[in-house]
């Protein structure tokens, strides 16, 4: 008898014993994850993201598992977490996957509140005629924006329709050429609507611009004139590659690098002011997301076209003299990979005195590149002027001369919230609810 309890015991054991071993290993690294991000004030998710009930949760990792980003959520003492919350855009794959309903999406936190624009079904703001799609209403995701974008155009065609006016007066003003600016447009063209697409960058919106590979599309989404799209997995060049081909099959094309400044009501229309004229027009949808609008630096010369906004593609740097402002994040992964570039001179200069609002990783890999003389640091300095050949940079008290070919301003996004405030869109700040 109490042989064959062995038998079954000790396995047991064994199991129980590597279990838990694991278990607290894995705790160990999500904690490490979490504090690194708490640290560099990455505690913040920027969209719909999950809040995990203890009182629910198994610990059985469906969500982490499921959720395409892959480490956006750990398991911490056996209860699922949100490790890396700025990184979450809100798929919410985890909350379907789990099997006690333990997840709730949410916008903002008990401390940070998230300003979400009252809407109507319609899409339509609280100021009649201006109308919201994709993200800036509240919906991350690419097949939402794109959802949006066809069904707000609906409404704002039926308001062409009812409005009446003379002379040169646009039905619409779509601002924002991301996935829920192109969707409308397409609708907007479908429509036969008098209308122009404005965009402060170029074409693809928050897709374009940030630095990795991969875009998941987890459901499929309808687009005006073209038709149901669905990708999976896609790398982000592909997708590009596709916005840019609905451009040219369509004819659709969309004013870039015109950014919308102001939009101010007349009677039953709208003026647009822009970085380049104005528009009249009888509708605006705002297309615009929820990244806002690069910092900029406000010194002589910054209107140069060296001076860029974000880093795109480092190869292109090869060879040349980079610098690169800011401290977070991005700057950092900006530094160090124009670093890897052949023949690139890379120097970061920071206000503040160390990087405490970026990831471990990124501070590891800034100190291993100014350890091996690949970037210089120019840590509690200020650019003074941007001119053709070199940067005038302030440091110690002295003004350095560096020679330089560009300029890469990475000193985050001025949020859009001022600019709906501006237009008199009313808000709700959520903390922490649906
Ligand atoms: C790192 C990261 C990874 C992501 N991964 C995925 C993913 O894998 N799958 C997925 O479905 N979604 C993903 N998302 C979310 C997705 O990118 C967004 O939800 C989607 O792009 C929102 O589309 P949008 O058209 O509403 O806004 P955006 O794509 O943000 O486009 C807004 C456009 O408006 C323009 N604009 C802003 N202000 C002005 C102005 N004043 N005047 C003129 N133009 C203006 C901007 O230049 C921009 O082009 C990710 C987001 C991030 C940040
Ligand atoms: S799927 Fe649900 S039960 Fe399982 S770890 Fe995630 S939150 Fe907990």
């Amino acid at each position: 008898m109490k042989l064959e309890l062995l038998i079954y015991a000790v396995p047991l054991l064994v199991i129980w014993t590597v279990w838990i071993v694991y278990a607290k290993l894995r705790t160990r690294k999500h904690l490490a994850v979490l504090e690194d991000n708490r640290r560099a004030g990455l505690s913040d998710p920027n969209t719909l993201h999950p809040v995990i009930d203890p009182a629910k949760c198994l610990g059985c990792g469906s969500c982490a598992k499921a959720c395409p980003e892959k480490t956006i959520l750990g398991i911490i003492d056996g209860k699922a977490a949100l490790i890396e919350p700025s990184l979450c855009v809100g798929h919410g794959a985890c909350a379907t996957a789990c099997p006690t309903n333990a997840i709730s999406l949410v916008f903002g936190t008990a401390t940070r509140g998230v300003d979400i624009p009252l809407l109507s079904q319609d899409f339509e703001t609280t100021v009649p005629g201006i109308f919201i799609a994709g993200e800036l209403g509240g919906m991350g995701l690419i097949k939402n924006a794109v959802e949006q974008g066809r069904q707000a155009i609906d409404s704002v065609a039926h308001r062409a329709k009812r409005i009446k006016a003379d002379g040169e007066v646009l039905d619409v003003v779509i601002v924002g050429c991301g996935p829920a600016g192109i969707s409308a447009s397409l609708g907007a063209m479908e429509r036969k609507l008098q209308f122009v697409t404005l965009d402060q960058a170029t074409l693809g919106g928050t897709v374009a611009h940030f630095p990795r590979g991969k875009v998941v599309m987890t459901a499929p989404a309808t687009l005006p004139i073209i038709g149901e799209v669905k990708f999976g997995e896609i790398s982000k060049e592909k997708l590009l590659a596709f916005w840019d081909d609905v451009l040219k099959k369509t004819g659709l094309s969309p004013q870039f690098e015109e950014q919308v400044v102001a939009v101010s009501r007349i009677g039953d229309l709208f003026d647009v002011a822009t970085s380049k004229g104005t528009y009249r027009t009888k509708a605006v949808l705002l297309a615009i997301g929820r990244r806002g609008t690069p910092r900029t630096l406000g010194v002589p010369g910054e209107e140069q076209a060296k001076v860029v906004y974000r880093l795109i593609d480092p190869e292109q740097y090869a060879g040349r003299r980079v610098l690169v402002v800011g401290g977070g994040d991005s700057a950092l992964e900006a530094a160090t990979s124009l670093a890897e570039q052949p023949g690139t001179t890379v120097t970061l200069s920071y206000r503040g005195s160390a990087f405490t609002r970026a990831r471990a990783k990124n501070r590891d890999r800034m100190a291993a590149m100014k350890g091996s003389g690949k970037v210089t640091e120019l840590l509690g300095s200020e650019v003074v002027e941007v001119r053709a050949a070199d940067v005038v940079v302030a440091h110690d008290g002295n003004h350095l001369n560096i020679a330089n070919d560009d300029v890469i301003v990475c000193a985050g996004g001025i949020l859009p919230t001022q600019f709906l405030h501006d237009i008199g869109i009313e808000v709700e700040t959520k903390f922490g609810t649906v």
